[in-house]
């Protein structure tokens, strides 16, 4: 079957990690954005890697958005009565996970070593790989200054005008071994409905992604990137408004900007076909479909398209 290396953030990269994961089973990888990930009551907690691991594993919480279905906050009602922040929802079965993986970390094991062990014990059939294990912060500037990336995207839920963004650590990071070997075995890439800009973004520019990215292509490799952006919205969080405040047009067609030069096919919703042209005038193969993950099936028909797209 073929090998899938795919990019991801967290909702729209998980909704198609899990569609390509029904065709390809463990012939896909993906590698995760870790600029999201934060330290909360002296836990590592890794947003993209645990939606993504939750999805493939078949028990997101839908209704959050994050989690695990059906979990309870017993923990976190109580640590608001020993004083500590409660903003960011961990539920009691997530919270496990941030414990044992931290153990792990504090014990010596790299980032990705107590992710895989985290997917083996879920018993999921795709590797997720972190794009890095070296420290990587998003950060955005407010009117108030520089948020720490949590402060703006859960506490301030996304409220505030988005005037910069930033990537500690980001340039001093490497791509881990594994994220190396997954991008000189691949045989198709995939750029998933992410946020370009806070997801997709710091993935690639992991100094030595894009060369990854471009060395696959030279040999023969093909790259799709899908659309999150239809109808000029994003279905769920800031990237429309992220987009336009960093002088991009919120549009598919402002997506496939930004990543032509990258990617040989790009895949846009059918409340957008009129885009096409424009898209295929960047050098990117347009493909016109519906792009709407509302539930398995259509992941997995999203995915089946995107898979033709660069079979
Ligand atoms: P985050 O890290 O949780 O913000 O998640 P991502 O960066 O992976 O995804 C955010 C983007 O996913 C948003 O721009 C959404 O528009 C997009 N998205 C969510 N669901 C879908 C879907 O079903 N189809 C498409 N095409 N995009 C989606």
């Amino acid at each position: 079957m073929t090998r899938v290396v795919t990019l991801a953030g967290g909702v729209g990269g998980a909704k198609l990690a899990d569609g390509l994961q029904a065709h390809l089973g463990d012939a896909l990888t993906v590698v995760v954005n870790t600029g999201d990930d934060c330290w909360r009551h002296g836990l590592l907690v890794m947003p993209d890697h645990d939606t993504v691991l939750y999805n493939l594993a078949g028990i997101e919480q839908v209704e959050w958005g994050w989690g695990i279905e059906g979990d309870t906050r017993v923990v976190m009602d109580q640590l608001g009565v020993y004083g500590e922040e409660t903003w960011f929802t961990l539920g009691d079965r997530d919270l496990a996970l941030h414990i044992a993986r931290t153990a792990r970390v504090r014990a010596g094991a790299r980032i990705t070593d107590a992710c895989l062990d985290a997917q083996a014990a879920l018993g999921i059939a795709a590797r997720i790989l972190p794009m890095t294990d070296d420290p990587v912060a998003t950060e955005v500037r407010t009117a108030d200054g520089w948020l720490e990336f949590q402060e703006y995207f859960v506490h301030q839920r996304q409220a505030p005008d988005v005037l910069g963004l930033r990537f500690a650590g980001l340039a001093d990071a490497t791509p881990t071994p594994e994220v190396r070997e997954a991008f000189e075995t691949a045989e198709g890439i995939v750029i998933a409905p992410s946020n370009p800009l806070v997801s997709v973004g710091p993935v690639l520019d992991v100094p030595g992604m894009r060369e990854h990215v471009q060395t696959a292509r030279a040999r023969g490799v093909p790259v799709a990137a899908v659309s999150p952006i239809i109808g000029g919205r994003a279905l769920k969080g800031p990237a429309d408004r992220m987009l336009a405040a960093a002088g991009h047009e919120s549009s598919a067609l402002g997506v496939a900007r930004l990543y032509a030069g990258l990617a040989d096919v790009f895949v846009l919703d059918t409340a957008d076909a009129d885009a096409a042209p424009a898209i295929a005038a960047l050098g990117l193969r347009p493909v016109v479909t519906d792009t709407i993950m509302t539930d398995d099936t259509a992941r997995a028909r999203l995915a089946a398209e995107v898979l033709g797209a660069v079979g």
